[in-house]
This record gives structure tokens, sequence and C-alpha cells, in this order.
């Protein structure tokens, strides 16, 4: 499995206040450039759910030229929003697409509980991009009756309806009416337990009757273990059965999806025009390429292209890039990100990344482990401009790409924060009564007011620009050893460099850390969020799944147990709830350390017994009792476990000749909205896609 690079929500700038207004500065950011006061950042709330908006600072400082450019990959951005669905499972599009036809067309009384809950489902829908949870994989169940919903079906205009071909709409219903209400029906989008993880998944990357040794077998024999350069085997396909043989139906234009990637590529084509340089359209012209041939090959010249790409201020993701969804992490979602650099805030990131070999010499780990020379670590903050496929409306806060081990060995990888999207969470997170009601006194409260949020984006930034990129493997071993705990694995080691090193005083001699008190906020709400209040996130009896909420457990749990003879962190009962407490940081930093020794030997070395063994001891396994009590305490603060986002709409504003005179952002679309003017405007796969 390859590395992982896009860091889902981090949960930590979700839960927290943070600071407002004079500490942004601290983080280098041009407070001229901030959301106006009135900006309003809330935008909707449902089921476990919150919507944000962000603002786009900077925007029209752009050039003509580069709004264009914006505009155009923003447009690219949308359209592939169909393919994710139909990915993430063959019934999504069908589902979501009655249900849009429904709410269109419904005629009923809006008051009664069938309706209200249908328009929460709905829009559980959007933001899952199907119908199971986006983070916990999990199938959630409409709470309206399935009478409601067939009455409803019944209601519409027949050709409203779906249907498979020369299906009547009571097969029709037949056919759905499980996928949405039976729970054993289809109940994990992704399983990482179990048997078969590929039978038992029901995502859609893999046909009917594909086993996992199916698909274990298939791409073991495609693999050339001599080659330095391997492309990414089945990255952009499905694996279908056709008369018991095994074939990839590849996702390019005239393939599979060919509807939504030649939208795709005609928005691609004409940013191409407005490209900054020669050296970003040399990037655009091999995506293009790419999406045309569907040859692995040309992705990967197009990859090598875009992360050598670092003068061009405007940058992209657009395409099959990460394989969080597939079980076995060899299939890839759609996505996309747009954005430019934030040169203020860049500043810090490139001071970090400049000074990647420091850190890396530093390291505490075993000599043999560590890079002689870390190469091409380039580091930016940017602002979003908008959020397409897998990263919309649930986003990431820093991305890391490209993946492929050979690429960043040779070239280096480009690694991002994202500064306004933090800013969102942030602003969002203030006064939700969170911090008093988990965190253990005033002093950790204040030290999280006055450091939470240039902490959390130190953190970010050493994860991201430093964390992924340091280390080695040892000659000859296997960069997938670790299979299904590969994730875990690389984002705890990516998280522990990150810990130890907020802690050293070099931040503070490159003048990019407040103080040498300030990691204390962010050591602090580390070990509250893996220990405690990450747990808000798993439902009762179940155990924690997500790799980055697995790797925040484990480091918690481990330095927990292991600084436990000197009390080095408590868990500590006042009023009859429990609360972290943390006696010594000294020492907390050194167990960081030793764990990030160990991590990063089962990397280096392969080693897949210890990864399971480390991972099953402290990742997975969750206390009942504190479970139940995070979850009461939470439930009282009515807040939501996670958050979204809308687009900024993009509009163009046009000269006598026709010509694009401006590109304006405007913020007031809300979230049904938007989700049903993408339904009529982006929307371009057939309903199955077999
Ligand atoms: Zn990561």
């Amino acid at each position: 499995m390859k590395k992982t690079v896009l860091i889902a929500m981090t949960g930590i700038s979700m839960f927290f206040a943070g600071c407002t207004g004079g500490q942004k500065g601290a983080s280098g950011k041009n407070i001229a450039d901030m959301a106006p006061t009135d900006f309003k950042y809330e935008v909707d709330e449902f089921a476990d759910l919150q919507i944000l908006r962000y603002y786009v600072p900077g925007f029209k400082n752009l050039s003509l030229q580069q709004k264009e450019l914006v505009y155009y990959l923003s447009m690219a951005a949308l359209e592939g929003r169909d393919i994710l669905f139909d990915q993430n499972n063959k019934y999504n599009l069908a589902i979501r697409r009655t249900l849009e036809a429904i709410y269109t067309n419904y005629k009923g009384d809006k008051n009664t509980e069938d309706y209200k809950a249908f328009e929460v489902y709905l829009k559980r829908v959007w933001f899952s991009s199907g119908i199971h949870h986006h983070y916990s994989q999990d199938k959630f169940l409409p709470q309206f009756s399935q009478q409601f919903f067939v009455d409803q079906v019944k209601a519409l205009p027949v050709e409203l309806v779906p249907v498979k071909e020369g299906q009547t709409v009571d097969e029709f219903i037949t056919m759905i009416t499980p996928v949405m209400f039976d729970p054993a029906v289809m109940a994990k989008k992704i399983t990482q337990s179990g048997q078969d993880l590929i039978v038992a998944s029901a995502n859609n990357y893999y046909g009917e009757g594909v086993t996992q040794k199916d698909v274990v077998d298939f791409y073991n024999a495609m693999k050339d273990t001599t080659d330095l350069t391997p492309i990414s085997y089945g990255l952009n396909s499905r694996l279908v059965k056709e008369n018991g043989k095994l074939v990839e139906k590849v996702w390019k234009v005239g393939g599979l999806y060919s509807p939504a990637i030649e939208r795709v590529v005609s928005w691609l084509e004409k940013a191409e025009k407005v490209a900054e340089n020669d050296k970003q359209r040399d990037v655009i012209t091999k995506l293009v390429s790419y999406y045309k041939s569907g040859d692995l090959k040309e992705f990967d010249a197009y990859a090598v292209a875009w992360v050598t790409d670092l003068g061009s201020q405007v940058d992209f993701v657009n395409g099959f890039t990460e394989v969080y969804g597939d079980p076995l992490g060899i299939k890839a979602s759609w996505e996309s990100v747009v954005n430019f650099k934030n040169e203020e805030a860049t500043k810090r990131a490139e001071i970090i990344s400049n000074n990647a070999q420091w850190f890396e010499d530093r390291s505490p780990i075993d000599k043999k482990f560590r890079k002689e020379e870390v190469k091409g670590v380039s580091a930016k903050v940017i602002t979003v401009a908008q959020l397409g496929g897998d990263c919309y409306p649930a986003t990431p806060i820093g991305i890391n790409l490209p993946n492929a081990d050979w690429i960043r060995r040779d070239h280096g990888s480009k690694s991002v924060t994202i500064e306004n999207i933090m800013e969102a969470y942030d602003a969002a997170g203030a006064h939700t009564g969170f911090n008093d009601e988990f965190i253990w006194s005033d002093v950790e409260i204040s030290s999280i007011k006055k450091y939470g949020f240039i902490t959390d984006v130190l953190h970010t930034d050493l994860h991201e620009c430093l964390g992924h990129g340091s280390g080695k493997l040892l000659p000859g071993v296997d960069p997938n050893a670790l299979g299904e705990h590969s994730s875990t694995i690389e984002e705890t080691r990516a998280d522990l460099f990150g810990l130890y090193f907020i802690a050293d005083s070099k931040l503070l001699e490159l003048g990019i850390i407040p103080d040498a008190e300030a990691y204390k906020a962010e050591y602090y709400r580390f070990m509250m969020n893996g220990l405690m209040t990450q747990l808000v996130r798993i439902e009762p009896g179940k155990e924690v799944e997500e790799s980055h909420m697995r790797n925040r457990q484990l480091i918690a749990k481990w330095v927990f147990e292991k600084g436990q003879a000197e009390k080095v962190v408590e868990l500590k009962e006042r009023d009859g709830k429990t609360f972290v407490v943390i006696n010594d940081y000294t020492k907390l930093r050194d167990l960081f350390g030793q764990l990030l020794s160990e991590i990063q030997r089962i990397k280096s070395e392969g080693d897949f017994a210890a990864a399971k063994k480390i991972v099953e001891d402290y990742a997975v396994k969750v206390d009942p009792k504190l479970h139940a009590e995070v979850l009461e305490r939470y439930k009282g603060l009515n807040m939501k476990p996670y958050k979204g986002f809308v687009n900024p709409v993009m509009g163009t504003v046009l000269n006598d000749r026709g010509e694009i005179a401006d590109v304006v952002i405007t913020y007031t679309e809300g979230y049904a909205e938007q989700m049903m003017r993408y339904a009529r405007e982006y929307s371009s796969l057939p309903t199955y896609n077999d």
C-alpha cells in the first residue's frame, strides 16, 4: 500500500477554540487578508455534521489571467463529482437522484417527521457522497419509513425515477429499498477486518464475484519487482470478472466514467491556455493526455511534472489520487483541490523545509534508517479556492503528494498546509464550551487559547513537510510490506516526527514559534484527543478503525502506558469526570522520541508482525466506560463531531466582446442550494456505470 498522504481532519482544530485575531499574526498571516468581521462561517447543521464556509483571502489580488486559471480549474474540480458517488457504491447515483427528484417535486406537508428525516438523510448522502458515513464507513439508515419513501417514488413523474434499463418503477423500488433500509445489505463501505476485505466492502472498485485473493494475485502477477520506477498498478480502474476472467475497466476518456472525464478535460484544456508559465502548462498538458490514454506511465509523467513545478502561484490536484477508499489501497478515489500560494504564511513552511536536513540528522531514530540526503521537500501554505470530489465537503487541512514512492524518492514531494480551511475550523470552534468541559485546568485552557492555532498549524507543517518525507526503507524492503497497517503506521510516524520536533528549541531559533512553552498546548490536546476526546466520533460498542484516529490513539496510549510508572501522564477524576493531566512534558517528549524510533524501525524493516501487534495492542480497542462518559459529556455541548465546507461560488464577468473581464467570488450559497445546483450543472454520468 502506498504512503498515506492526505490528512483527514485532524480532529484537533475542529474541537478547539484556539485563538482569534491577533494570534494569526503569529502564524505569518496577513491581517489585511482576513475574512471581514461579519463573515459568517456557519452554514448548516444536521445529524453529526456541521457545514461551514471558507473565505478565500487574496483572490482579488491575483492577476486576471490567474483568476481565469483558477476559474477553469474550479470548473474541472466540480465536474468529477459523480465519479466519486459511483466509486463509493454502485447504487449511490440512483439513490441520490431519486432523493433529489423527491426533494424537488414534493408537494406534501414539510413539517412531518418523515419529511424532516428525509431532508436529513438527503443532506447526509450529499455529504458522504453516498450512503455510507464518510468517516466511520458504516451505512447510515434513513429515519423515515420505507413506506414514506415508496409512496414518494411512486408519486414522481415516471421519467424522473432513475430505473435501470427495462426496469419498472416497482422493480426499481424492490432493488433500491434494501440498499437503503436493510442494515445488513452493504453495511460497510470499507471493511478493514474480516475474511475477505474485498467481498465485505460495499465500494465499487471491484466487480461482482471478485475476491481479495483474485485482486492480490492479479496485481502480483503484473508487478515487476526489479522495476525501480513502477507504475501505481491498478490505480485508475475497476477490476471486474467477465466470463470468469479478470479485466480492468479503465477510468478515462472513452472508458469508464468517460462523460464526466471528458468535461473535466474540456475545462483543463481551457486552463492550459491561461497557464502561468510553460512548466505549469506542461503539467496540465500531461494530465489531459493521461486522462485520454488512461496510461499510468503518463500519470507518473504528469506527477513528476507537477511535483517539480514550484514556481507557479496557482496550483491544483485533479484526478484519481488517494487510496483510502480501497481496503487494499490500490484503487484511487477522484478528488480535486484548486489553490494558490499564501506567500506570507509560506515563509514559515519554507523555513521548516529549508532546514529539513537538520531535522533529519537529529531525528531520534536509528542512524541506518535516516536519509543521508533529504530531497526536494517543498512546503507551502495555500489558500483553497475550490474543492471537489473526495475533498468536498469533508476537507483535508494538509496535503502531501504524489504518492508513488519512487517519485518521492527521485523527485521529492509537495507538501501543503491549507490555512484558510484551518482558520475556518478555528473560527467556528470558538465559544463551544468544549475546552471548559474537557480540559483539566485554566493553565492548559489559557495555553491552548494562546498557542492553540499556531502550534496546530506548525504540527501540521512538520507532519506534512518533514514527517512523511523523513526516514528510508532498508534496501529490498517491499513498500507494501505493512499491508493493511501501512496507513496507520505511516500517519503515526509523521505525527510523532511533528510532536518530537515541535518541542525543539530549533523552532525558537528559527523564529517560527512564539516561545519555549508553546509546544505544551499541542502536547496537551494531542494527548487529550488521543486518549479521550476523539472517541466522540465512535459509536458505542465500536472500535477505532480510521487510520488517522488509530494513529493518534496508538501514540497517546503507548506513551501513557510507558510513562505510567513515573506518572508522566495521568487520567485523573474530578466530580465524576475523567481528565488528562500531563505532569512531565520533557519526559513526554522523550517518550514520543522512543516511539518514533520503534515505528521507524517497523517501517524501514517492513516488520509486518510488529506493526500488527502495536496497532492491535494500542490503536484499536476502546475502553467502554470512558467512551460512554466522553459521549455523554460531549452530548451536553450540542456540538457536531464532523465538519465540512460549501464552496464559494465563482462567476465570470464578461466584457462586450464576450471575454472574461473578471472572476468574482461570492459567499452566500446555502448547503442544499449548492448541492442541488451541482446536481443540475455538474452531473454528467449515467446512473448506472457497469
Ligand atoms: Zn499524514
